[in-house]
């Protein structure tokens, strides 16, 4: 398995669940990709109605229902506002897709569309007088990068190694094998044989094709940049907005970290170079500039590029169906299968979404069921992500802030949604708050540290201040520093 991202580490889990002998490798840090930067919602995507892409938006709000009751923790449900304005699609139009969205999925645990009132002391204040008739619907926010940590943690579990900056520098067919090699940290290359490749190398799967494979790709991908802003708290509610701009294209603006507000995304078609350390280019000065005037269009607190305290880019690579504009190319997968009879497989991975992760490691299992005829039934439907053990979330968080009364409650809370319920392991034996270790800052204690270096492949601060956690927007300088020498410290020793 090359890559991991939430493709990757969703079919090493399903794999090793299955029975099967995974090896995943990832060459920087899990999530460090386009698993992190996305919009970090498990949606059926409601502008991809306006494209007819029923099945996509068909099976990604069925998964929506699926993931959520297996991580209550990471994943929740989110109330989003349409606004309805002079440049925005016409209300009739807005009501019958709502309509729609509502039953494509079938039963669903999330309240319905209705019809909003924003002048109403719900909404009261937030947006510019003009905006009086909008629309409320339901979809579900994700943390992102964790969603993808916990199911390379549920896969290691299953048997499956995790090999994190490691990249895969060759891979060539020796008949029914294939012969990979392999470069750790140290530049230290080792081989190792498998009977299928798995290519979810994301933005680079054609490069690793190309590069690592030695194909040609003779499919078209398009590369399309996303950017996200976030910035001071933009309104003080719960309910996140999907803002029409006038382009036709959406942004939404999401509630981040209870002081923030996230904003996205932008579609940027990218001519890339690969290179061997190529990375995805981080938000140019436009895109901020999109985002602050579609903000500043709608709301009555203005925003500004000078606003701006976190940005992250995401690149999806995305299999060209020949439509025009970024924003209208499909982000339904793709799956290509390369398994010429008597020689081992390789599959590659194109477009998708967060959401569907689990149906894609399905798909990609069938194409390889008539290699590993050992390979056990699909599994994963049912099935919960590590810390994930409860019903209902906003319970479980008040129940371990009623365990703990000499610990912060708003460190409690952020605990059980990173962890769930492995919150109870990080506290461990600890008795009150400075029992925990040293404190980085932003609720970033040493023992969550060790934590997530012991069991979720932490290896560098950004890995812990902006991936497993949000904490980089809080710490400073002087705790960055400081966590940067524990983690040398702690990997040396
Ligand atoms: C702006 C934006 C917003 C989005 N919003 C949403 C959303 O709200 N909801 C949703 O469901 N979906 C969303 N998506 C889509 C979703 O984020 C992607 O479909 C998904 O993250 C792709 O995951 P991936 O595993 O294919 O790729 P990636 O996450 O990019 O992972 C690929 C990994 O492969 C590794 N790799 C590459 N080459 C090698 C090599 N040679 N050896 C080892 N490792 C290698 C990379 O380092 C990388 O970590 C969004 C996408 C974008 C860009």
């Amino acid at each position: 398995m090359i890559g991991g991202g939430v493709n990757g580490v969703w079919v090493a889990r399903d794999a090793a669940g299955r029975g099967l002998s995974v090896l995943l490798c990832e060459q920087d840090d899990l999530a460090s990709a386009t698993s992190s930067a996305s919009s970090k919602l498990i949606h059926g995507g409601l502008r991809y109605l306006e494209q007819r892409q029923f099945r996509l938006v068909r099976e990604s709000l069925r998964e929506r229902e699926v993931l959520r009751e297996n991580a209550h923790h990471l994943i929740h449900p989110m109330q989003f506002v349409l606004p309805v304005g002079a440049d925005s699609r016409p209300a009739w139009m807005l009501k019958l897709g709502l309509w729609i969205y509502d039953r494509l999925g079938g039963t669903s645990s999330m309240p319905r569309s209705a019809a909003v009132d924003l002048g109403s002391a719900e909404f009261d204040g937030i947006l510019q007088n003009e905006f009086v008739e909008g629309f409320s619907y339901y979809d579900c926010w994700v943390d992102d990068a964790r969603y993808v940590v916990l199911n390379a943690v549920d896969a290691a579990r299953r048997g499956a190694k995790i090999r994190t900056r490691t990249k895969c520098t060759a891979a060539r067919r020796e008949s029914n094998r294939w012969r990979v090699t392999l470069r750790g940290m140290d530049g230290k290359d080792e081989e190792v044989r498998c009977r299928a490749l798995v290519n979810a190398a994301g933005p680079w799967v054609s490069s690793v094709l190309e590069n690592v494979v030695g194909q040609n790709t003779a499919n078209a991908i398009r590369l399309v940049r996303g950017s996200h802003i976030v910035v001071p708290q933009l309104y003080d509610a719960a309910h996140a907005h999907i803002l029409q701009s006038p382009d036709g294209r959406v942004v939404f603006t999401i509630p981040f970290e209870d002081r923030f507000t996230m904003v996205g995304t932008t579609d940027v078609t990218m001519d890339v170079a690969f290179t061997a350390d190529w990375r995805p280019p981080s938000i140019d000065a436009d895109e901020t500039a999109y985002l602050c005037d579609v903000v500043n269009g709608y709301f009555r607190k203005q925003t500004s590029a000078a606003d701006v305290v976190w940005s992250f880019s995401g690149v999806r690579p995305l299999y060209d169906d020949g439509a025009g504009s970024p924003s209208r190319i499909t982000r339904d997968y793709v799956i290509e299968s390369d398994a010429p009879k008597g020689e081992a497989p390789l599959i590659s991975l194109f477009g998708g979404k967060v959401t569907t992760a689990r149906k894609l490691a399905e798909a990609v299992m069938s194409k390889l069921r008539g290699r590993f005829l050992n390979m056990r039934d699909p599994w994963t439907k049912e099935a919960l992500l590590p810390g994930g053990e409860m019903d209902d979330f906003p319970y479980f968080a008040d129940e371990l802030v009623g365990d703990y009364p000499a610990f912060d409650e708003v460190w409690l809370r952020a605990i059980a949604r990173r962890h769930g319920t492995r919150s109870r392991a990080i506290i461990d034996t600890a008795r009150k708050q400075t029992d925990l270790g040293w404190n980085f800052g932003g609720g970033l204690y040493a023992a969550e540290v060790d934590w997530m270096m012991a069991e979720e492949w932490a290896m560098e601060p950004d890995d812990i201040l902006w991936r497993r956690t949000k904490c980089g927007l809080a710490v400073d300088a002087q705790g960055r520093a400081s966590l940067a020498d524990y983690m040398s410290r702690s990997r040396s020793g």
